[in-house]
């Protein structure tokens, strides 16, 4: 069966089809600045085979209807085409950032659905409008093909009260459902699902700390596969340090900034989701131009990479806590399979918790999963790369297998 992934942002849609006999990837692109003036879709066919080759298009991209018609076309198109016609494809599997209480696994995409979707949008104003927007164009496009919701939330709904209720009048969970979500799930249950079977173990027996390091940054502490704790909240704010987001802070900064320098609440959460993080201490959101400046003695970059790796530190002893028993940690995304600055520095002096990093492992460069550990490490060390659309399309096939699509 082939299956389309779909993650459809304000102003993109990412999308990959995949031959999942093999799990072969056919087509990945994206369609870029919807809306504006002049849009790009971009995509490679066949992409890391001999037969790769690139179609590229600038034109103007008026909504997400004609951002899929695009992606349509260049799945389907004439010799370069990798699909004859959509009939071809089996599935479309769609990224959800926000499934609230309400989705606990993938979901087959009804109007009941799409209604829930719609009722978690005040938690993910951003996020959940643009994925519903994905969701019915290509419920258009693509009329007779079963869609799944696959939600960034779900693997985190095991996580159990003690850990996901905030401290706050339980009114507002009552009445808002202010609590923990989590986010990151797909590739924290992928990467761990992975880990497991490098480790060739049983998941459910396996206690592992999955380490997401990206432009978004989360740590999960997964027991036997479930999730019981993660470090970003009810929004994708909190925790650890991130590319542009803050992490933790005092709650009361905001009472304070509103006296100590005028500013209101849209001010102060633009300021905390894109002016903070790495890029509110140094400057520089992207952590290889952080090197690059620490490199040359910018002391505002070795702070930022200082911080960052100091809280995932912490994260990461709160979490051998939580568990008691781990067996690995694993690191992901961008930051977390390429730096192995960030990894060494978050592992440093947890030598006496059983964390015994091999640094000439640690120095290699990874594109296939690799171990990390020493000899001697009790807890093993990985990088496991995370792959979204194919854990999407891999959780897509499985709920249709399940429900007899
Ligand atoms: P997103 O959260 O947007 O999916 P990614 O997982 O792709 O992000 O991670 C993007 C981040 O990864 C970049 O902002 C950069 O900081 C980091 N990154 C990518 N490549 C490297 C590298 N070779 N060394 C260090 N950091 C890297």
């Amino acid at each position: 069966m082939k299956v389309l992934v779909i993650n459809s942002g304000s102003s993109s849609i990412k999308f990959q089809l995949l031959d999942m006999r093999g799990e072969q990837v056919l087509a990945s692109g994206v369609v870029e600045r919807i809306g504006e003036d002049l849009g790009k879709i971009s995509c490679w066919m066949h992409p890391g085979s001999s037969a790769q080759s690139r179609v590229e298009k600038v034109e103007k991209i008026a909504d997400h209807q004609s951002g899929m018609l695009k992606v349509g076309e260049v799945l389907c198109g004439g010799q370069d085409g990798v699909v004859r016609s959509s009939e071809e494809i089996g599935a479309v599997g769609h990224r959800v950032v926000h499934g609230g209480e309400a989705f606990h696994q993938p979901t087959v995409i009804d109007e009941e659905v799409v209604a829930a979707i719609q009722a978690n949008i005040p938690l993910a104003p951003l996020h959940n409008p643009a994925n519903l927007d994905g969701i019915r164009v290509a419920r258009e496009l693509f009329p007779s093909t079963p869609q799944v919701a696959v939600f960034d939330t779900a693997f985190h709904q095991t996580i159990p009260q003690r850990a996901h209720i905030y401290a706050l009048p339980y009114e507002l969970y009552e009445r808002h459902r202010v609590r923990r979500y989590g986010f990151h799930g797909t590739s924290h249950k992928f990467v761990a699902g992975e880990c497991a079977r490098l480790m060739g173990r049983e998941l459910s027996t396996t206690n592992l700390i999955t380490i997401h390091l990206g432009n978004g940054c989360s740590m999960s502490a997964v027991e036997g596969g479930c999730s019981i704790d993660t470090s970003l909240g009810m929004t994708p704010l909190e925790g650890l340090v991130m590319g542009t987001r803050s992490g933790d802070v005092d709650p009361a900064l905001h009472s304070f900034l509103e006296r100590a320098a005028g500013m209101n609440l849209a001010l102060i959460d633009g300021m905390l989701n894109n002016e903070s993080g790495l890029k509110g201490i140094c400057g520089f959101n992207d952590m290889r131009d952080i090197h690059e400046a620490a490199g040359k003695g910018d002391e505002r970059a070795r702070l930022a990479l200082e911080v960052q790796t100091y809280r995932n530190k912490k994260y990461i002893g709160a979490y051998m806590a939580v568990l008691g028993r781990v067996d690995a940690l694993v690191f992901t995304a961008g930051i977390g399979e390429n730096d192995p600055i960030v990894r060494e520095r978050s592992l440093a002096g947890l030598e006496h918790l059983g964390i015994e990093l091999d640094v000439d492992k640690n120095n290699r460069r990874y594109k296939e999963p690799g171990a990390l550990h020493s000899g001697s490490s009790r807890v093993q060390i990985w990088v496991i790369p995370t792959n979204e659309e194919l854990a999407i399309a891999r959780e897509s096939m499985s709920v249709l297998e399940e429900t007899n699509h």
